[in-house]
């Protein structure tokens, strides 16, 4: 999960309609689904962390801090299921890109970081909320041909993008050119994290990467000279249970 800065709310009181929040929460952390980091072109939802169809949060239905970005998928799994920041990870204000390990078959487990720090449980129910830890689905088309309709494969085809990319770049490392256009089609795969692992040995496409990325770099969660994570988060916008890894 990408770690972002959603920042101070650009209204000076809730929203009434908090559909009208999606522009502002796409400008402040890209068109991306906060929890599995596809890109979503259409049908991204404004998520709402403590879900609006629970009683005890009812008044937060138009509050910015509580405001998410979320694709069908995420948002359907995670529905009215009650979230309290203590009992899981968040991207807004803990830093899930050390949460969570991403494999080259596009599974996530609870990150090393996370077990090392006797955090696995609060990185697994966060997995849970929103089926992140679903295994992969095989789903043929008309042709026999595995298709990528789910988040795990679209996450393994990422990897096999970023991989090569990897690749293309190691023959011609010095290209600021390339690399620019290397950080620009991670944008546009998606699945910062999965590049951001592809990537962990060279700095300067991390810090590419944490800058392409909206929201990012804001966050806090990623040093500003090498791209290294930042733990724990430093949640700048002290919300609620933030900065637990
Ligand atoms: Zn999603």
């Amino acid at each position: 999960m990408r770690p972002v800065r959603r920042g101070a709310s650009p209204r000076e009181v809730d929203y009434t309609d908090y559909t009208e929040a999606k522009p502002d929460l796409v400008a402040r952390l890209g068109a991306y689904c906060s929890f599995c980091e596809r890109p979503i072109a259409t049908q991204l939802a404004v998520e709402h962390v403590q879900p609006k169809s629970v009683a005890e949060y009812a008044h937060l239905i138009g509050r910015w801090e509580n405001f998410l970005l979320a694709c069908v998928n995420c948002n359907s799994t995670k529905g009215s299921k009650d979230v309290q920041p203590a009992h899981v990870f968040l991207p807004d204000r803990d830093n899930t890109f050390v949460a969570f390990d991403y494999l080259p078959d596009g599974t996530v487990n609870a990150g090393q970081t996370a077990v090392d720090a006797g955090v696995e449980q609060v990185a697994n129910a966060s997995l849970a909320l929103t089926g992140l830890d679903k295994a992969a689905l095989n789903t043929p088309d008309e042709n026999g041909r595995q298709v990528a309709l789910d988040r795990v494969r679209q996450r393994m085809e990422a990897w096999l993008v970023a991989e090569q990319a990897n690749v293309d770049l190691a023959a011609d490392a010095d290209a600021g050119v390339l690399r620019e256009y290397v950080a620009k089609l991670a944008a546009s795969t998606g699945f910062f994290s999965v590049w951001m692992t592809v990537f962990e040995d060279d700095a300067d496409m991390r810090r590419r990467l944490i800058l392409k990325f909206p929201g990012t770099d804001a966050s806090g969660c990623f040093d500003r000279a090498n791209g290294s994570p930042v733990t724990p988060c430093p949640n700048l916008d002290g919300l609620e249970a933030g900065g637990k890894i």
